[in-house]
C-alpha cells in the first residue's frame, strides 16, 4: 500500500514548495500569488524503497466564499483521500485565526496529522515554534521547504509507520 500524504493549510504557507521538494516535479505551480493552486495536484515520491503519493491543495483561508470555497472543498477532499495530513503553517506570519479554524477541523478528523511549521530559515527554531503549540496538534515540526531544511527528516518521520 502506497501511503497518501495531503498538504493542507492557508494559501502562501509553502505547500507547493514542499510538494515540489517531495515529488521533485515541476507540476505544481509555485508563485508569490497566494492561492494560485486551485485544484488538487498529485505527485509521487520515493524514500529509499518506500514510495508515497503527495497531494497539493490550493489552501483553506478560514472564511470561504466563491473560489475560496472551492479551494477549501479541494482541501477537505484531499484530507479524505489521505493517510497522513501535513498541516502547514507559516513561522514568519505567526499563528493566524484561519490556522485555528483548520486545526479545529483536523482535530476531529481521524487522520494522522502532523503540524509542520514552514519558513523557519533565519529564525530561532524554539521561539518560532512557541505560538503553534496552542493549536493542540502536538509537537510542531520545523522545516524550511524552500531550502530543504529538515524536509528529509520530516518525510522519514511521517512514513515511519508505513
Ligand atoms: P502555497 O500557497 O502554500 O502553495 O505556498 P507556495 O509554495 O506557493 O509558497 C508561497 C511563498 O512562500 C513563495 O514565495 C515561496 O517561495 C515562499 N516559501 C516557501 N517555502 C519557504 C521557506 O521555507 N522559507 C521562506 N523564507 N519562504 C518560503
Ligand atoms: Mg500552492
Amino acid at each position: 500500500m502506497t501511503p497518501v500524504i495531503a498538504l493542507v493549510g492557508r494559501p502562501n504557507v509553502g505547500k507547493s514548495t514542499l510538494f515540489n521538494r517531495l515529488t521533485r516535479s515541476r507540476d505544481a505551480l509555485v508563485a508569490d500569488f497566494p492561492g494560485l493552486t486551485r485544484d488538487r495536484k498529485y505527485g509521487n515520491g520515493l524514500l529509499g524503497d518506500k514510495s508515497y503519493t503527495v497531494i497539493d491543495t490550493g489552501g483553506i483561508s478560514g472564511d470561504e466564499e466563491g473560489i475560496d470555497a472551492a479551494m477549501a472543498e479541494q482541501s477537505l477532499a484531499a484530507i479524505d483521500e489521505a493517510d497522513i495530513v501535513l498541516f502547514m503553517v507559516d513561522a514568519r506570519a505567526g499563528l493566524n485565526v484561519a490556522d485555528e479554524a483548520i486545526a479545529n477541523h483536523l482535530r476531529v478528523n481521524q487522520k494522522k496529522t502532523w503540524l509542520v511549521v514552514n519558513k523557519t530559515d533565519g529564525l530561532e527554531e524554539h521561539s518560532a515554534m512557541a505560538d503553534f503549540w496552542a493549536l493542540g496538534l502536538g509537537d510542531p515540526f520545523p522545516i524550511a521547504a524552500a531550502h530543504g531544511r529538515n524536509v528529509t527528516t520530516l518525510i522519514e518521520t511521517v512514513l515511519e509507520p508505513f
